[in-house]
């Protein structure tokens, strides 16, 4: 009895997050790139941009090659991926605008991203690079359940130093004006002198090396190869025999992102814990082309719910529990990382999530489907997308529903007509569409409509 009592004295004592931290709980690391194209990296067979680093993350793991994010442009994809909830949900139908006032543009403090169920659970949280997710000052990344943050608040940034001529938030006047701020470094701004993406890297290998010991979690939210088109020579160059201006630029942004990757990668392996970290590598939506992206052979580009806005390059690493070597074909989302981190950190999400741990559908220990059904609105565009097993149901810009069968069509050219498919693929939708809200804040697509509505969006007295 008095050795029971002492016992539970010695818990009290210990904060109740870290007891329900799981022995083992690995290092996770999220890479995430920006309007990155889903053949535009070496594992998914481009031969014209190399990403030997990033392929490292597919030889090392897995190679998901229908992974899907949860939307087809930045903001909403990236707060599913940061919740493990489809963010219609809590109403993030659309892409945020650039409103530091405003707490509706943003992420609803109330949901719980994975940084926050990760720090509650012990984790060391550093988000670097792009955050979209709120500019209000409840909403950033410090606000957020990170212990560190590098990076910008915008939806975008330029990539040379020389271009970030803002101080900070109070010197704004338009959307585009966070492309040029200087930037974050744990809520205070900074004078950084490096090409952006390198400085992001950099960030990274240094957290690591600092947290070694961890366990940690990195959201490593790359802009790149996002516009604008901007790279140094040193990337450049290793591209002379691409003619194309854009895409010359854009696979010199990749291969940025590639050598940081492999810095990251290095680093893991000279403090010998790769083992035991898990590594996601993705793209927040499809190529949008007119960044030199190439998505082929999905029809569609970013904004599209066709597979070339929302099945991305999508590979994961983890060596002490997943086999080398595979490629999985069935459908994963990005939803599912937030479910994975719950089972190896040993969280319990505080709100109903849509992904699964995918772990157990890899090394051939489990024959089902990680999701019978997946799902894609876009409210202002009145577009839809359900995808079943091999089954695709579609309303895009033609406003017509169309099935395809995407493993058979991987372009979606041939629509079938299937009534049984169809009426099941449209039923289970209309049984999803019910728990999910309409967009509760005005999106990138109503800038002007939205400054004329809030004279005041750009009257910032400090940040
Ligand atoms: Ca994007």
């Amino acid at each position: 009895m008095e050795i029971t009592k002492l016992i539970l004295c010695v818990f009290l004592f210990v904060p109740l997050s870290i007891l329900a931290q799981k022995k083992d709980a690995p290092n996770i690391i999220i890479i995430l790139t920006d309007d990155q194209g889903y053949t535009d990296v070496g594992f998914n067979g481009s031969t014209e941009i190399p990403t030997p680093n990033i392929d490292r993350i597919a030889k090392n793991g897995v190679v998901f090659t229908n992974g899907y994010v949860s939307y087809a442009v930045c903001g909403p994809s990236r707060a599913g991926l940061m919740t493990g909830r489809y963010q219609d949900r809590f109403g993030f139908g659309r892409n945020p605008l650039l409103a530091p006032n405003d707490i509706d543009q943003g992420v609803p403090v109330e949901e719980e991203m994975i940084s926050e169920a990760l720090k509650n659970v012990g984790y060391n949280t550093l988000a670097i690079g792009k955050w979209h997710l709120g500019a209000h000052k409840d909403q950033r990344p410090l606000q957020q359940g990170f212990d560190e943050h590098f990076g910008f608040l915008s939806g975008g940034h330029r990539y040379f130093p020389e271009d970030w001529k803002l101080n900070d938030l109070t010197e704004i006047r338009s959307q585009n004006d966070g492309y040029i701020t200087k930037l974050l470094h744990n809520g205070k701004r900074i004078n950084e002198t490096a090409y952006l993406t390198d400085a992001l890297s950099r960030e990274a290998v240094n957290f690591i090396k600092k947290k070694r010991k961890g366990p940690f979690f990195i959201y490593l939210a790359y802009n790149a190869p996002h516009s604008p088109l901007q790279a140094t020579k040193k990337y450049l160059d290793r591209f002379p025999n691409i003619e194309n201006k854009k895409r010359k630029i854009y696979a010199a942004m990749v291969s940025a992102v590639d050598d940081g990757v492999g810095n990251i990668l290095d680093a893991l392996d000279e403090m010998a814990i790769s083992d035991n970290t898990i590594v996601y590598f993705l793209s927040d939506n499809g190529g949008p082309l007119h960044n030199g992206s190439n998505n082929d052979p999905l029809r569609g580009k970013k904004g599209n719910v066709y597979e070339g806005g929302i099945r991305v390059p999508f590979a994961m690493q983890w060596p002490k529990n997943i086999k080398a070597g595979q490629t999985y074909a069935k459908p994963v989302i990005s939803l599912d990382i937030f479910a994975t981190a719950a089972e190896y950190a040993g969280f319990t999400p505080k709100s109903k999530i849509d992904g699964v741990n995918i772990v157990p559908f890899l090394n051939a220990k489990s024959n089902e489907t990680p999701h019978n059904y997946l799902f894609w609105r876009k409210f202002d565009q009145e577009k839809i997308g359900i995808r079943s097993d091999d089954f695709k149901l579609v309303k895009e810009d033609n406003g017509v529903l169309e099935l395809f069968n995407v493993t058979k069509d991987i372009s979606e050219k041939n629509p079938l007509y299937n009534k049984n498919h169809f009426n099941k693929l449209h039923n289970e939708y209309e049984i999803w569409l019910k728990e999910m809200l309409d967009p509760i804040f005005f999106g990138l697509l109503h800038n002007t409509e939205y400054s004329k509505s809030h004279p005041n969006r750009f009257l910032i007295k400090e940040e």
